[in-house]
C-alpha cells in the first residue's frame, strides 16, 4: 500500500513513471492522482466528431464502420484504413503494414481512438491512432473492460505515446494502492458543505459510476484548491492586519474640509461612501489595505486625494504613484488644479491651511529632482507624485502616512513593498484600478486587500456611443468616421486616434500593454496578417488626407518624457485638435473637451483594454464617440468581441467576457505549465464556492492563525506556498 508521497515508479513500475514524469512532470502518486481526466466519454454516447480540428490531439470514442486494406500504388506496402463515426460523421484512421490491425478493427467495434488529426483531400484522418477497444475483457489490443468498468470513461491530457487509457491504466494501480490518505479538510467542515473525504475524492473524479459521484468528487476536490489558496490570503491579510501603524484621524478645520468647501461639483453617492470608508479606515492604528475599483471617470481621484489630505492634515504625508510619467505629471496638474491656493504653501496667495504637491519622475532636470527631493524629506510637500521613481534610493520622506497606487495592474506588490519600506512603520495603502475585475478574481488574485468598488458616474457625463466600423466591408464608413471627427474638431472639441503599434522599426508590441492584449493565436489569423498601423505611418496619412488642415499632435512611449510631457500639456490646453496615439492615452488621461476617438485596427486591443481607452472620452458634459475601426472579417472572436464593448459601457460587465475569452491560467499569470494550482477551480464560474472557502479560511486563520489544529491543512498550504504556485498571487 502506499500513501500520497510515493514515487510513482514503485507503484506503477519505473518505465511508466518515466514517461508520466517526461511528460507532465508527474513524479508522486498524490501528482498523477491530481492529474485530473479532460472530459468523461460516455458509454453509448459517441464523441461529436464535428468539434474536432485539425492538429489537435485528440482521444474519440467512435465506432468502427467500414475496414478495408488496399495495396499502395506509389509505393511497396499496404494500407489499412478504417472508417469511424459517430452517426453522423466520420473520421478515417490509417494504418501503413500492419495487417495484424484487421483482427481488432472489425466493423461494428466501439473503441477510444487517440492521435493527431490531419487533412487528407478534405477528409479529416489520424494516422496510426493508438487505440484501445472496449468489450471483451480477453481482447489482443489489450484492452480490458476493468479499465472502464463505469458508464463514464475518463479521457486524460494525453501525448503521442502516452495515450490516455494507459495514464487511466496508471491511475487504476494508483488508486488500488492507496492507503486512505490523511485529509486536509478538517471533518466539520466537510460535513457542513456535504464533502467527500479525499480518498473517495480522488476514486470519484477518476473512476466515476456516474455524473452525481463525478461532481462530488470535483466539488470536494475544488474545495482543497479554494480553501488552501484562501487560508495563505486569510494569512497574509491577518498578519498585514496586526502589523501596527500611526492612525492619521480627521482633524476639523483642515485640508479635507477646505477642500471640499472649494469643490465645483458635488460628490456622487458612491464618492461620499468611499469618502467614508477611507476617512474611518485611515483613522485605524492598523494599515489600511484598500482596493478601489472604480468604473473609468467614476473620480476615484478625488476620493484618493481627500484621503491623502485627512493624512497631510494628521501630519504625515502621502506618495501617489503612477504607472507613467504623462500620467504622473497628469495627476501632479490636476491634484494642484484642484487644491488650488491649498496647494501652495509657502508662496504668496496660500491659503491657511495649506500644503505642497512635488512631482518626482525619472527625467526631471538635476535641480528640479533635487527641490522635489528637499520637498519630500523635509516634509513641505504633503504628497508627492510620481512614478517608479519614487522607488528609487535617496527618496525620502519625513513622515509618509500613505501609498496611494494609481492603475494597480501595472505595480507588483514588491514594488508596494519598497515604497513601504520608505514609511517609519507600515503605510496605510490605497490601490486603485479602474479595470474592474469579477469579485472572485478580485478576491483571489487581490486577496490580500479589501476590495471595494465604485461603480457610479457623476450626474450629468453624458453616455458614450461606441459603433464598430467594418472597414473592409464597408469602406464608406471609414470616411464616415473621418467626417465625424472634422465634425466634433468643427464644434470645438478633441479628438484621439489610437494606433496598436508606433512604427518605424519599433518593437512592434512597444506600448500595448501585455496584460490586456488579445490572445493572437485563439482567433485563427494565421501568420500571413498584415502587421497592425501605426502611429508614425497614420498620423501623416492622416494630416496629409481626411484630417488635413487639423492641428495634429503624435504621442507614443518612444518619445523622451519632455517631449511627451508637452505634446500632453498642449492637447490638454486645446492647441492640438487630434491626438495620433498608442495606448499611452490607455491609463487615465483626462481631457474633458476630447469627445472622439476613432480606434484603428481595434480588433488587436483586449477587450478591457479598449473600454480604457474609451473612457477618454465623454469626461466632460458633450457626448462622447468610440469609433472602433477593424477590418477582421464578420463572425469571429474578433468582432464578437468588438461587437461586446461597442454593446455596452459596464466595465464590470465586459471584464467578465475578457476573462471568459482568456484561459484562467493567463489570468492567474501561471501559464499553461500545468502546475498551477488551480486545476478545477474557475475563478469566473466557482464564484459562490470561492466566497464560501474565503469565509471558512478567514474563521480557521483567525482561531488557529499557524494551523496547528489542522496539520493536515497547514501541510497542504505549505506545499503551495512552497512549490511558488502562489506566485502569481504576487505578480499582479
Ligand atoms: P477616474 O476614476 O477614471 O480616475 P477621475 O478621477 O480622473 O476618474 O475623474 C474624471 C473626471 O471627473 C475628472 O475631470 C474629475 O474632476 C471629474 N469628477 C470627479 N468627481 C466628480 C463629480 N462628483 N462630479 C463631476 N465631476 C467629477
Ligand atoms: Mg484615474
Amino acid at each position: 500500500m502506499s500513501s500520497l508521497d510515493a514515487p510513482l515508479a514503485d507503484i506503477i513500475g519505473g518505465k511508466a513513471a518515466t514517461a508520466l514524469d517526461k511528460a507532465y512532470e508527474l513524479r508522486t502518486v498524490g501528482d498523477l492522482l491530481r492529474h485530473y481526466p479532460r472530459r468523461y466519454a460516455e458509454r453509448g454516447e459517441l464523441t461529436d466528431l464535428a468539434d474536432l480540428r485539425v492538429g489537435d490531439q485528440v482521444t474519440v470514442l467512435a465506432e468502427v464502420q467500414r475496414a478495408h486494406r488496399r495495396q499502395m500504388r506509389s509505393r511497396r506496402g499496404s494500407l489499412f484504413e478504417v472508417t469511424v463515426g459517430d452517426g453522423r460523421r466520420t473520421l478515417t484512421l490509417t494504418f501503413f503494414n500492419q495487417p495484424w490491425r484487421e483482427r481488432d478493427l472489425t466493423v461494428g467495434r466501439l473503441g477510444l481512438f487517440a492521435g493527431k488529426v490531419t487533412a487528407f483531400k478534405g477528409a479529416r484522418q489520424l494516422n496510426s491512432p493508438d487505440y484501445q477497444l472496449l468489450g471483451e475483457a480477453d481482447d489482443e489490443s489489450g484492452g480490458s473492460a476493468e479499465d472502464f468498468a463505469g458508464a463514464l470513461i475518463p479521457v486524460y491530457r494525453a501525448t503521442a505515446g502516452l495515450p490516455s487509457w494507459t495514464i487511466a491504466r496508471c491511475v487504476r494501480l494508483a488508486l488500488d494502492a492507496l492507503d486512505p490518505p490523511p485529509d486536509p479538510l478538517p471533518a466539520p467542515l466537510r460535513a457542513r458543505h456535504k464533502l467527500l473525504d479525499l480518498g473517495t475524492a480522488l476514486r470519484a473524479i477518476h473512476q466515476p459510476a456516474d455524473h452525481a459521484e463525478k461532481e462530488a468528487g470535483r466539488k470536494r476536490l475544488k474545495w482543497d484548491e479554494a480553501l488552501t489558496l484562501q487560508v495563505v490570503l486569510a494569512q497574509r491579510r491577518l498578519a498585514a492586519a496586526a502589523r501596527p501603524a500611526v492612525p492619521r484621524p480627521p482633524r476639523p478645520a483642515g485640508l479635507v474640509e477646505a477642500f471640499e468647501a472649494r469643490l465645483p461639483f458635488e460628490l456622487t453617492d458612491g464618492q461620499r461612501s468611499i469618502g467614508d470608508l477611507l476617512t474611518a479606515e485611515l483613522a485605524q492604528p492598523h494599515p489600511m489595505h484598500r482596493l478601489l475599483q472604480g468604473e473609468v471617470g467614476s473620480g476615484k481621484t478625488v476620493c484618493a486625494l481627500a484621503g491623502m489630505l485627512q493624512v497631510v492634515d494628521a501630519g504625515g504625508q502621502a506618495a501617489l504613484l503612477a504607472p507613467t510619467e504623462v500620467l504622473a505629471a497628469q495627476h501632479a496638474r490636476s491634484l494642484r488644479s484642484l487644491l488650488g491656493p491649498l496647494a501652495l504653501a509657502g508662496e504668496l496667495g496660500a491659503e491657511d491651511p495649506a500644503t505642497r504637491v512635488a512631482l518626482l519622475t525619472g527625467s526631471l532636470s538635476a535641480p528640479a529632482r533635487r527641490a522635489a527631493l528637499a520637498e519630500a524629506v523635509s516634509g513641505e510637500a504633503g504628497i508627492v507624485v510620481g512614478t517608479h521613481a519614487l522607488l528609487s534610493e535617496g527618496v525620502e520622506f519625513a513622515d509618509l502616512g500613505l501609498v496611494v497606487i494609481d492603475e494597480q495592474h501595472r505595480f507588483g506588490v514588491e514594488q508596494r513593498d519598497k515604497l513601504r519600506a520608505k514609511a517609519g512603520s507600515p503605510p496605510h495603502v490605497l490601490v486603485m484600478t479602474a479595470t474592474p475585475i469579477p469579485r472572485t478574481v478580485a478576491m483571489t488574485v487581490y486577496g490580500d486587500l479589501e476590495t471595494v468598488a465604485l461603480r457610479e458616474l457623476p450626474r450629468g457625463r453624458a453616455p458614450i456611443a461606441s459603433t464598430v466600423v467594418p472597414a473592409a466591408e464597408k469602406p464608406g464608413w471609414l470616411d464616415r468616421a473621418w467626417v465625424r471627427l472634422r465634425e466634433e474638431v468643427a464644434a470645438g472639441h478633441q479628438a484621439y486616434v489610437v494606433c496598436p503599434r508606433i512604427g518605424e522599426g519599433a518593437d512592434p508590441d512597444e506600448d500595448v500593454s501585455d496584460l490586456d492584449g488579445p490572445d493572437e493565436a485563439s482567433d485563427g489569423d494565421g501568420p500571413a496578417r498584415r502587421p497592425p498601423v501605426a502611429v508614425l505611418d497614420v498620423a501623416p496619412m492622416l494630416a496629409d488626407g481626411p484630417l488635413a488642415g487639423l492641428r495634429l499632435g503624435v504621442l507614443h512611449g518612444r518619445l523622451p518624457t519632455d517631449t511627451k510631457d508637452a505634446v500632453m500639456r498642449a492637447f490638454a490646453a486645446g492647441e492640438l485638435d487630434v491626438l495620433v496615439a498608442t495606448t499611452v492615452v490607455e491609463v487615465g488621461v483626462d481631457v474633458p473637451n476630447a469627445t472622439v476617438m476613432v480606434v484603428l485596427d481595434a480588433d488587436r486591443f483586449g477587450v478591457s483594454q479598449l473600454h480604457q481607452l474609451r473612457g477618454r472620452v465623454g469626461r466632460g458634459s458633450a457626448p462622447g464617440l468610440c469609433l472602433l475601426v477593424t477590418d477582421a472579417p464578420p463572425d469571429t472572436d474578433a468582432r464578437d468581441r468588438l461587437a461586446a464593448v461597442a454593446s455596452t459601457l459596464d466595465g464590470f460587465e465586459l471584464a467578465r467576457i475578457d476573462l471568459e475569452q482568456r484561459r484562467e491560467g493567463d489570468i492567474l499569470g501561471s501559464g499553461q505549465s500545468g502546475k498551477s494550482s488551480l486545476k478545477l477551480l474557475s475563478l469566473l464560474r466557482d464564484e459562490d464556492l470561492i466566497g464560501t472557502a474565503r469565509d471558512e479560511a478567514t474563521e480557521l486563520v483567525t482561531a488557529d492563525p499557524e494551523l496547528a489544529r489542522h496539520p493536515e491543512l497547514a501541510a497542504a498550504v505549505a506545499e503551495l506556498v512552497a512549490a511558488g504556485k502562489a506566485e502569481y498571487l504576487e505578480k499582479t
